[in-house]
């Protein structure tokens, strides 16, 4: 259901790869983010010693690959690519950290879902480039100190606050990325459009921009589908497409996508606006609590349609407006 979230296919890879920011100076927004990172490459670039480790925390699609890319492109060394759900054991972790060439940088995207294991192994090679790698089994058991190259880790997280303390603490520096606004998400799709060699308009490029969930990766996508329509309809690509597309693919004027509406709708039909635990709010739209926690509510809270409260999530009174509903008690503003 996360139509515009995964990369689904290899041709959507791709795609994401050739539109893929190479240095910080071509990466849009996130200012603060931009000046902390620079500092932290250049002080390590004066020293001639490997960066901080680095943590970049938010929702999918928001640039944390993008980003850990530039961290190697910018201070000039290798990339190692690697996810959470790939590392099941210590060992898998074992295998990559005493493969590292010196100074490489290390991207663990999901390092939430990394295995406990492997979190454990992982403090002692972020601190001290070191592990200890066991050997044997029961009394017999030993184990082999192996020291590593040393390196930076950049780990990518949609759930910060999964982290347990001791690897958070770990990271010289978190970034928290935030939804882009809508000027900055119009200079993504302005340099997309001009990378694929698209002759869109300013008015049909904001129109894309306001409703792609502050997130670049969907402005990217959805411009594509623009782009798609008015190939095999023989339009232009302006704002006509860019309606027709959006409607097409079930985007509503607030950006909202299925899942998002499905959310909503829960709230607001079956539970009355709720208060609605997370879990309950999760199996009735049939998605994981974690999809619905980190994926679909940080940009309904944002746009004001949600709030957390310690008694569950409740719709606003711009969520009533927005589905054309009427509360039977007064909801929050
Ligand atoms: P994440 O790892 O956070 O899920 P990615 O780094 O894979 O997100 O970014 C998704 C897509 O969005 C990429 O294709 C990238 O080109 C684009 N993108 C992300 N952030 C920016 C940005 N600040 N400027 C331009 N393009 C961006």
């Amino acid at each position: 259901p996360l139509v515009w979230l995964a990369p689904e296919s290899e041709a959507e890879v791709a795609f994401e790869g050739a539109l893929r920011p190479k240095s910080l100076a071509e990466f849009v927004g996130q200012s603060k983010v931009r000046g902390q990172l620079q500092l932290l490459l250049q002080a390590a670039g004066m020293q001639n010693r490997t960066p901080d480790h680095i943590l970049l925390a938010g929702p999918p699609g928001l640039g944390k690959t993008t980003l850990a890319m530039i961290v190697a492109h910018e201070s000039n060394r290798p990339l190692r690519m690697s996810s959470g759900p790939a590392i099941q054991h210590a060992g898998d972790l074992a295998a990559v950290l005493s493969s590292l060439v010196p100074g490489e940088v290390l991207f663990i995207d999901e390092i939430h879902r990394m295995a406990r294991s492997a979190e454990e192994m992982l403090y002692l090679a972020m601190e001290d480039f070191r592990i200890d790698i066991m050997v044997g089994k029961g009394a017999g058991a030993t184990s082999i100190p192996l020291d590593l190259a040393p390196f930076t880790l950049v780990g990518a997280t949609t759930r910060s606050g999964l982290l347990p303390n001791p690897l958070r603490d770990r990271f010289g520096f978190t970034a928290h990325l935030e939804f882009y606004d809508t000027a900055e998400l119009e200079l993504v799709l302005e340099r997309a459009a001009a990378l694929l060699e698209l002759d869109i308009d300013r008015v049909a490029l904001a129109e894309i921009a306001g409703r792609c969930r502050g997130t670049p990766r969907i402005a990217n996508r959805l411009l594509r589908r623009v782009r798609d329509y008015a190939l095999v309809k023989g339009s232009g690509a302006g704002i006509d497409a860019v309606h027709a597309a959006l409607e097409l693919y079930d985007v509503d004027e607030l950006g909202l996508d299925r899942l998002d509406r499905a959310v909503m709708q829960t709230v607001l039909t079956r539970f009355d606006g709720g208060p609605v635990g997370l879990n309950t709010l999760a199996v009735s739209v049939g998605e994981e609590s974690e999809t619905v926690e980190s994926v679909v509510e940080p940009f309904l809270v944002r746009i004001g349609l949600l709030t957390r409260t310690p008694r569950g999530r409740v719709a606003t009174r711009a969520a009533w407006k927005h589905f054309g509903l009427t509360p039977a008690v007064e909801p929050p503003p």
